[in-house]
């Protein structure tokens, strides 16, 4: 590689992931063009326009704002306010019609559990105490999976004697921790938190990652003003008022590696950007397409060998206040059956605009957005009408849900739009439009951020700890550390002459 003064950073996707690595990266001194696909950016966390509605198109609930919180440490580095206010009860889940609020108050939440749960009183204080170890060494500097000796070591400075008591539960399930004879009750419960934070369910979640999320309401759950894409919104800003070169509309199509090791970046549009280092927010299958011939062998294996992730079906419904009255909530989270698997219109999270948010939705109306996990496969269908009348049907399944939480909504419904895995591969370009990142089964399987390609990265739900704007921004910070790390190498090694600022102090 030639000697050069500042290396010039490509970032692929304006999704959280994307966006909070542009802004670290920009932050630090390297010169950073940020391409998104889209006109807009959040991606899953994007919130769209549609006939004086702001719907929220995927995430719509928001964590990680409470001190030492992923949100707030980015915020504190960056010298930014969000938009946000926090919400109590988080949201209320309903199990057959029955309600159980996820309260935000420690104790409040405890005399819940007693009200629905008498007999798993073990369980919830082993699965707090877990959580409090889990989210104070996700405070800290800390890089998992460690991808080199220098993060072993930065790993090992991280844990303390509690974390390495809480450690043996790395290789637990959730399911090891419930009561042998748990109620069907308690067991969906826990399995539907456990299905929309860990993308799996008690069998399988890991026990220090689905304590910590089972925990996630009681760290603080936000709304943000005007939808969840004004926290990309708030990125995207900084990022272009402080220098960066952000471009819309440029959807990458191609990541070549040359043979000076340089990156060059091209777009559909026929832009190209040659680049001394790429931070891609995509998903290994997005980066492998991107790489074509030049994907390296082991993430060629890791997207043959990694099974399908999950989908969602979505409605943004348009809904009338007058069958919205005297609601406990603005989210619930309605199991229909509890006797059923969860997913695909069985399990649905509902979620309303706040009412004092004008900028949501027209005078009289608060917009919705409803979603379901959902096999991302079984939407491929070549038939037109086939798919046409599954749409239909998980429309139908949605609406009957909505009813459980909101009586009468049906009544008050002024717009319906349905959101398909084949409309998230549209509009987020995710392949095959799978969501939320990897089930977080294993510790020993996490995903980190590498590439096989030593100045690419990767951020975004699919590296560790995984889905929501929280954990993926978590995830990016880890990621910016080994652009840094590497550079810094680099420096070491005279290949470039300089980096701007001390890059070594800015995460
Ligand atoms: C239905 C649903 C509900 C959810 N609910 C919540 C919730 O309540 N709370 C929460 O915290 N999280 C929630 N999540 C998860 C959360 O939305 C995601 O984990 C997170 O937003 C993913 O961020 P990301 O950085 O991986 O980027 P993505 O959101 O995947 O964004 C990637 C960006 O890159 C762009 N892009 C992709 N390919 C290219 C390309 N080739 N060239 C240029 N640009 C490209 C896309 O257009 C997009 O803007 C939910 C997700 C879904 C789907």
């Amino acid at each position: 590689m030639k000697t050069r003064t500042v290396p010039h950073i490509v970032v692929v996707g304006a999704g959280i992931g994307g966006l909070t690595a542009a802004c670290l990266l920009l932050k630090a001194g390297f010169p950073v063009t940020l391409l998104e696909a889209h006109v807009y950016p959040g991606g899953s966390a994007g919130t769209f326009y549609h006939q004086g509605y702001r719907f929220d198109a995927g995430a719509t609930l928001a964590g990680g704002f409470g001190e030492d919180a992923p949100h707030a440490r980015l915020g504190q580095m960056l010298g930014i306010e969000w938009p946000v206010q926090p919400t109590n009860p988080a949201w209320v889940t309903l199990i057959e019609g029955r309600p159980i609020f996820q309260w935000a108050e420690r104790e409040r939440w405890r005399e819940e559990v007693e009200r629905n749960f008498p007999e798993s009183r073990t369980f919830w204080r082993m699965q707090e105490w877990l959580a409090e170890r889990a989210w104070q060494v996700s405070a800290r500097d800390f890089p998992f999976p460690p991808q080199s000796l220098r993060e072993y070591g930065r790993l090992a400075a991280a844990l303390r004697p509690t974390t390495l008591l809480a450690a043996p539960f790395g290789l637990l399930t959730v399911g090891h921790l419930l009561p042998r004879r748990a109620a069907r009750r308690l067991k969906v419960f826990v399995d539907a938190q456990l299905l929309i934070s860990a993308q799996t369910t008690s069998q399988f979640a890991n026990a220090l990652y689905g304590s910590a999320a089972l925990d996630l309401p009681r760290r603080g759950v936000h709304h943000v003003r005007g939808g969840i894409g004004q926290l990309a919104k708030t990125l995207a800003d900084w990022f272009t008022h402080n220098g960066g070169t952000l471009h819309y509309r440029q959807q990458v199509d191609r990541i070549e590696v040359r043979t000076d090791q340089r990156l060059l970046v091209q777009t559909r549009k026929g832009l190209q950007l040659e680049a001394d280092g790429v931070v891609a927010n995509l998903t290994p299958w997005g980066l492998a397409e991107a790489l074509a011939e030049d994907a390296p062998q082991r993430l060629r294996q890791e997207i043959q060998s990694r099974p399908k992730g999950w989908g969602a079906f979505t409605l943004y419904l348009g809904l009338d206040r007058a069958y919205l009255k005297d609601l406990p909530a603005d989210h619930f989270q309605v199991i229909v059956d509890a006797s059923r698997p969860l997913g695909e219109g069985n399990s649905v999270f509902i979620s309303l605009s706040p009412e004092d948010d004008p900028l949501r939705a027209p005078p009289g109306m608060r917009a919705a957005t409803l979603s379901t996990h959902t096999r991302v496969e079984d939407w491929w269908l070549d038939n037109r009408s086939a798919y046409e009348e599954k749409r239909q049907a998980y429309t139908e399944k949605m609406l009957a849900a909505a009813e459980i939480a909101l009586p009468g909504v049906r009544q008050g419904v002024r717009l319906c739009l349905p959101g398909t895995p084949r409309t998230f591969a549209f509009y987020t370009r995710r392949p095959l439009g799978m969501v939320g990142g990897f089930p977080q089964t294993s510790l020993l399987s996490a995903r980190g951020s590498w590439t096989g390609i030593p100045n690419l990265w990767l951020v975004g739900d699919s590296v560790f700890p995984g889905q929501s704007t929280a954990g993926v921004t978590l995830g990016a910070m880890q990621a910016v550390r080994r652009v840094m790390d590497y550079y810094l190498a680099q420096r070491e090694a005279g290949r470039i002459l300089l980096v701007q600022r001390d890059i070594s102090h800015s995460t």
